[in-house]
């Protein structure tokens, strides 16, 4: 929904729901990000679809603390994950209370494993899955490198980056930058609410291996996540500009465009306003 919802920088955590869970506003890429649900799944899908009742909750809960109570017409994109816990055999535990740790194992093919964690604590699970290697003779025994391990785009004066549209890019962001300033074609809008420009679609197809357009709709930028209509409605001219850079025909342009936009329906949200929260 709209960053208007939550003006400033700070994120808001709601410590106890009704379901006893938290629930957070968290401003994103200028919009507000609201969630999340726990519901258990029976199997892992590609594509797990929100339930009109999760939507409902966080509408209902998050009404009572933003500038103004959202509605379902506030919301530009809806989208679920699954996140893998690992349950103690015989336990009988709610998913809220099962422990979100990693557990690394090494199956019998020598396979090394790594179930659950947190997007937090991946470092760690980067060195324990290379020790649990080296234990096992799979690797040479040396020191595990992630602790002092830069990420692509750490940069030394990582405050110069401040709150830039282009600072997740990091030290990469100069080169954006010139890319928009090189040419008038580059420096066009995808979409007219949305800062996202071809230069960075052009970025990510040389730079950052995207293969399709969902790859650099949804993963690269994220526009997708921020409005899905805004989304489905940039995606013609930016997978014929992603053709021109790729080499597609146009039969590719054609489907990537179709293959991203049946996705994209599935973001909008389309609920009955009158579902009740669960
Ligand atoms: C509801 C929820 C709440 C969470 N809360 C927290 C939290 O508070 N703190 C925390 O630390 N962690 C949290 N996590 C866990 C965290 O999100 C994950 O640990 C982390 O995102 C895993 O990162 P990853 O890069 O391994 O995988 P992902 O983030 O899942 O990234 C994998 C990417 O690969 C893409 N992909 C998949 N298949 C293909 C393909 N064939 N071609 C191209 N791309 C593909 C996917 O679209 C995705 O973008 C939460 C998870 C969920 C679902």
């Amino acid at each position: 929904m709209d960053g208007g919802f939550l003006p400033g920088t700070d994120a808001l955590m709601v410590p106890k729901t009704s379901d006893g869970r938290v629930l957070f506003a968290i401003p994103w890429h200028g919009k507000l990000l609201a969630g999340t649900t726990d519901t258990a799944v029976p199997a892992a899908d590609y594509e797990p679809q929100p339930l009109p009742e999760e939507i409902r909750f966080i509408l209902d809960t998050l009404s009572e603390y933003l500038n103004r109570a959202p509605t379902l017409a506030d919301v530009k994109s809806v989208f679920v994950g699954l996140r893998p816990l690992v349950k103690p055999a015989n336990a009988a535990q709610s998913s809220k209370e099962v422990s979100r740790s990693h557990v690394v194992e090494v199956s019998a093919s020598g396979l090394v494993n790594i179930f659950g964690g947190k997007w937090t604590t991946y470092r760690q699970m980067a060195q324990d899955g290379i020790d649990k290697a080296i234990a096992h003779g799979l690797l040479p025994a040396a020191p595990c490198r992630t602790e002092n391990l830069p990420l692509h785009g750490a940069h030394g004066a990582k405050e110069g980056f401040g709150e830039s549209r282009l600072s997740v890019y990091g030290g990469d962001a100069e080169q954006i930058t010139a890319l928009e300033q090189s040419d008038d074609k580059l420096a066009q809008r995808l979409h007219p609410d949305h800062p996202y420009t071809y230069a960075q679609v052009q970025w990510a197809v040389r730079h950052e291996a995207a293969q399709t357009l969902e790859d650099v709709l949804a993963r690269r930028i994220r526009l997708l996540f921020l409005d899905a209509a805004a989304a489905i409605a940039a995606a013609p001219d930016t997978a014929a500009f992603i053709g021109t850079l790729a080499g597609w025909d146009e039969t590719r342009v054609r489907r990537e465009c179709e293959n991203f936009v049946s996705l994209a329906k599935q973001y909008l949200p389309d609920i009955d306003e009158n579902t009740p929260a669960n």
